[in-house]
């Protein structure tokens, strides 16, 4: 599965537990995709995700329990893909729906954007639901929202940038694209969007990624000896950031964690190095016996 895709997937679990998020969410979808039709008969909100379109049919129901709902279907022309829509039916309770978008906390900006961090954080991931994707970082540092909305493309700009990062504001074929391209914020949002697994993934890529380019400056100048040293460095490294990702270190046997935490901070120590670092001392063939139990856990978890 692509990571974009499965980004989305944990971020299409995520109820909010305040319902002022709750709200802020749901108004993210209506500004990317959402209309009040029929002179205001009724409230669309549409989606190509049928898990996305049963979250955004659990938050109406949960803030607005009196409200009659639907969801429809429809072919979308000229692609293969279905376009869902939660409608919100009869004019009194499209009304009610609207007015709660539209009547939130704001800040005195322009656009104006939620005036609590917490909100401004179900919004942009509302929004990343909406019109977003992540690139998988093992090719490249990406993150984007997209719309062809300007006054929705400057609330989320300026909702990213209210947290604390950097995101910049390009424009390509008719659409305003909202983007990251470093891995440090794009690792920030994933957090403040509450996709933690997907930050995980993020996390042990990029410091992989990190490592060999740090390392492969290395090998450059060194003899085809040091480079066998630190090739073996590198897998051992890699090893342990697998085990790492699915476990705490601090669950392996003791005298595992010692040899995978010595590997972490030492990523350049020969074999004989780290030997001399364990408690007791242990020999160079020691250190290889304790990295290929390593081997033998990471490749049970899925290595
Ligand atoms: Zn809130």
């Amino acid at each position: 599965m692509r990571f974009s895709t499965r980004t989305k997937r944990e971020l299409a679990h995520i109820i909010p537990e305040n319902r002022c998020c709750c709200i802020a969410e749901l108004s993210a979808f209506y500004d990317f995709n959402g209309y009040l039709m029929g002179n205001g008969s009724y409230l669309d909100i549409n989606h190509s995700s049928p898990l996305v379109t049963r979250k955004i049919l659990n938050l109406i129901k949960d803030l607005f329990p009196q409200a009659h709902t639907q969801i429809l279907t429809k072919r979308a022309q000229l692609r293969k893909d279905q376009i869902c829509t939660v409608r919100v039916l009869t004019r009194e309770h499209a009304q009610l729906v609207y007015e709660n978008l539209m009547h939130q906390k704001y800040l005195d900006t322009t656009p104006r954007i939620l005036a609590d961090p917490c909100c401004r954080r179900a919004y942009v991931r509302g929004a990343f639901l909406s019109h977003g994707s992540i690139t998988n970082p093992a090719k490249t540092y990406h993150l984007e929202i997209f719309t062809d909305k300007s006054q929705v493309a400057s609330k989320v700009h300026l909702s990213i940038n209210s947290l604390g990062l950097e995101s910049k504001i390009t424009v390509r074929k008719g659409n305003i694209i909202v983007y990251l391209k470093n891995g440090e914020q794009i690792v920030t949002l994933l957090n403040l969007m509450g996709a933690h697994h997907a930050l995980l993934k993020f996390e042990s890529i990029r410091v992989l990624k990190d490592m060999r380019n740090q390392v492969n400056r290395l090998v450059n100048c060194e003899t085809a000896n040091v480079d066998k040293t630190i090739q073996a460095a590198i897998r051992q490294t890699e090893i342990v950031k697998f085990i790492e990702a699915h476990m705490p270190l601090s669950n392996l046997p003791p005298k595992l964690y010692e040899i995978a935490r010595l590997r972490i901070d030492n990523p350049y120590a020969t074999l004989k190095e780290l030997g001399e670092m364990t408690r007791p001392p242990l020999s160079k063939s020691g250190v290889n016996y304790r990295f290929n139990q390593l081997a033998k856990i990471s490749e049970k978890l899925g290595l």
